[in-house]
């Protein structure tokens, strides 16, 4: 099922969680909302399943609007972050729930639904597990139930809120491989909640990365990370190093000086880079900075250096080879070799 989200908004009290959102989210895409607290993702997550109705815009399922559609019109699937099976039911009848609650008139005869929990229970690996109870599973198996319940209507799209949040990283990044295996295998509509960017990269096949109720920037792990639309993408996802500077006469300069990179812009913006992207150098103009601390990593070193004027350096960390010299108070020379620039 494709979902189209039309010039959203959302306020709750005049306050406006979400600002003309827009998005187009494939039928059988893995998408995951990517953003920092309040950044307006659950609020999304919940006008897509109808659990909130938007300030303005329009919601569509396929072709059809969906805005006025109630929940169980919609036939979506949830996951939580904090998702309460409930306690006194077992496995089995935890995820035949959606079922038996039914209509009569729509409700399977109860040995189908026996079946359809079973079948379920295997896809999410739980086989032999269906007497359970909540108490006697681990958290990973938990929400593995938690997904088969929401599977268990046959829904058209499935949303998942954080789900992974409360499980410790092991499990979680199990999970995740686990997720993405499960989606290729029954290829659902999935939009997946998180404020994890390497949750994200790996698990999705597109990002949208939103902040303070705004779609920043849409596209695959390699888009976002590669090609950051703006600052907030650029430092929001992997390590970045970043720096006030002024473009004039085609060259880029910090605090007065030229750094030794060209450019057709002009005006002040902030210079962003990957820790990884400088080159040392010991000639020309180039950035400098006086290493404060330096830690190792496998294969080489990376230096936390202040770059600029004594009363107004800028603490940043960059990676430097091996066998550079990166002790206390010497100082380092680099130009970056990948980088970009937003006008500030
Ligand atoms: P996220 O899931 O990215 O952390 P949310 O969508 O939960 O963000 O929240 C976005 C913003 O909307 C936050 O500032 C939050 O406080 C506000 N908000 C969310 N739900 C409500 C509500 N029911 N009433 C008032 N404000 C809300
Ligand atoms: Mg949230």
């Amino acid at each position: 099922m494709e979902v189209t989200i039309s010039n959203i908004r959302k306020e709750f009290d005049l306050y406006p969680a979400l600002h003309d959102v827009s998005l187009n989210i494939r039928s059988g895409e893995l998408i995951a909302l990517l953003g920092p607290s309040g950044s307006g993702k659950t609020t999304l997550l919940r006008l897509i399943a109808g659990l909130e109705h938007p300030t303005a815009g329009q919601i569509f399922f396929g072709n059809e609007d969906a805005s006025n559609r109630t929940v169980q019109e919609r036939n979506v699937g949830f996951v939580f972050q904090h998702y309460a099976l409930f306690r006194h039911m077992t496995v089995a009848d935890n995820i035949a729930f959606g079922l038996t609650v039914r209509p009569r008139a729509t409700r399977p005869a109860k040995a189908e639904i026996r079946r359809r929990a079973a079948e379920l229970l295997d896809m999410v690996h739980l086989s032999g597990l269906e007497k359970r109870y909540p108490n006697q599973l681990s958290g990973g198996q938990r929400q593995r139930v938690a997904l088969a319940r929401a599977m268990a209507i046959e829904p058209k799209v499935l949303l998942l809120d954080e789900p992974f949040g409360a499980l410790d990283a092991q499990v979680r990044k199990e999970l995740r491989r686990w997720l993405r295996e499960f989606h290729d295998r029954t290829g659902h509509t999935t939009v997946f909640v998180t404020h994890d960017q390497e949750e994200a990269l790996e698990l999705a096949d597109r990002v949208v990365v939103m902040s303070q109720g705004k779609i920043e920037q849409v596209g695959s792990a390699d888009d976002v990370y590669d090609t950051p639309n703006s600052a907030f993408v650029f430092s929001f996802i992997g390590s970045s190093a970043s720096l006030p500077v002024e473009r004039r006469d085609g060259m880029v300069f910090f605090q007065d000086q030229p750094i030794g990179l060209a450019t057709d812009a002009t005006g002040p913006a902030q210079l962003f880079f990957r820790p990884q992207d400088v080159a040392l150098t010991s000639e020309g103009a180039a950035l400098s900075g006086k290493v404060t601390a330096s830690r190792r990593l496998a294969g080489a070193r990376i230096a936390e250096i202040d770059v600029g004027n004594d009363g107004n350096a800028h603490h940043i960390e960059i990676e430097v080879p091996l066998d550079a010299v990166a002790t206390l108070g010497s100082e380092i020379r680099f130009r970056p070799t990948r980088w970009e620039q937003f006008a500030s």
